[in-house]
């Protein structure tokens, strides 16, 4: 239609005609932009946990760290929203330390050796001082690094592959893990693999969700299921939501797994509830072997 071919190809310097629905989208991200400026972050932000289980042992062996935002004018917005809107205005870093803070908080206080998830963006990489800060913030904490894992796309990793691996260095030498997030999304490349510095590899729902319908997804999985099993890199599969997915995604040989099957994202209160009932399901059935 007009609005769009209009905009598309006489954008520079011409007056640009947007549809109703393309004016209302930029204002309600404008609106979210200024919302964010404005918050109270020490306040409005969250973080839920969501289960990583091992299927071998029944175990929640891990907890990913997932951001919330409630604003008191906007309600809940998507960290897939806000996370982005963060990065382009400049002040990604301030959430990260915040939520890096509240989630080493909780973790702490957890009495099984679960270890903590915790998803980084590119610009807290690129950022001179960021790195620095999650150092004070880990050491402070308490929290032993070897229970925790950074969660860092691919597409991040490979935008400035040399500076991610610089960056990285001293947490790896602490024991801190790192996870090559979404995989299967971005570039791809298996050549890479092998080069980047990780201990994980957690791949994306969207293969999950063709697993039943395309074979073509079924032996792709396999194939990346194999190929961390050679080089052995720790493969966690996403967004498993029914039993079915499940035998199949351990058919295939993988057995750390994220979903909803196991639980969504959980507030503290019921992520640590969710670790007591784990913890004493799992001693019971050891009681029953033994
Ligand atoms: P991600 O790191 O890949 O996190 C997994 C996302 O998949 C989460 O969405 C989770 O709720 C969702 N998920 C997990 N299992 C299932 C399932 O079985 N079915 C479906 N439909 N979804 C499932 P969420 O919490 O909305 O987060 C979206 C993205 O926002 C994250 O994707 C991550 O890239 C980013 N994000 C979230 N928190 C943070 C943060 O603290 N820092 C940074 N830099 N990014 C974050
Ligand atoms: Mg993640
Ligand atoms: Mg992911
Ligand atoms: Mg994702």
């Amino acid at each position: 239609d007009y609005a769009l071919y209009h905009s598309k190809f006489h954008s520079k310097g011409h007056p640009v005609l947007f549809s109703k629905e393309h004016e209302s989208t930029i204002l309600g991200q404008r609106k979210m932009e200024q919302c964010l400026i404005d918050a109270n972050l020490e306040e409005e932000l969250q973080v839920h946990y969501q289960p990583i289980v091992d299927t071998h042992s029944g175990r929640t062996v891990g907890m990913e760290a997932l951001a919330r935002w409630n604003n008191p004018q906007l309600g809940f917005v998507s960290p897939a929203q806000f996370i982005p809107a963060a990065e382009n205005l400049g002040i990604i870093s301030k959430l990260t330390t915040i939520l890096m803070e509240k989630a080493l908080k909780v973790a702490s206080s957890w009495t099984t050796d679960t270890y903590l998830s915790f998803n980084l963006s590119a610009s807290d990489l690129a950022s001179p001082e960021t790195p620095l800060k999650l150092m004070a913030i880990i050491m402070r904490s308490g929290f032993s690094p070897k229970r925790l894992v950074f969660e860092i796309t691919e597409t991040t990793m490979m935008v400035n592959f040399e500076r991610a691996n610089e960056v990285l260095r001293p947490f790896r030498d602490l024991g801190v893990e790192i996870a090559l997030d979404d995989f299967g999304t971005g570039y791809s490349s298996l050549g890479y693999i092998q080069k980047m510095p990780i201990d994980r590899l957690k791949i994306d729902r969207a293969f999950v969700s063709d697993l039943e319908a395309k074979k073509i997804s079924r032996d792709i999985m396999g194939t990346i299921v194999d190929l961390c099993s050679h080089l052995e890199i720790k493969c966690i599969v996403e967004g498993v939501e029914t039993h079915k997915q499940l035998e199949l995604v351990q058919l295939l040989g993988c057995h750390l797994i994220q979903g909803y099957y196991y639980s969504k994202p959980l507030p503290t209160d019921e992520a640590n509830e969710f670790l007591k009932q784990n913890t004493n399901a799992s001693m019971n059935d050891w009681q029953l072997v033994s």
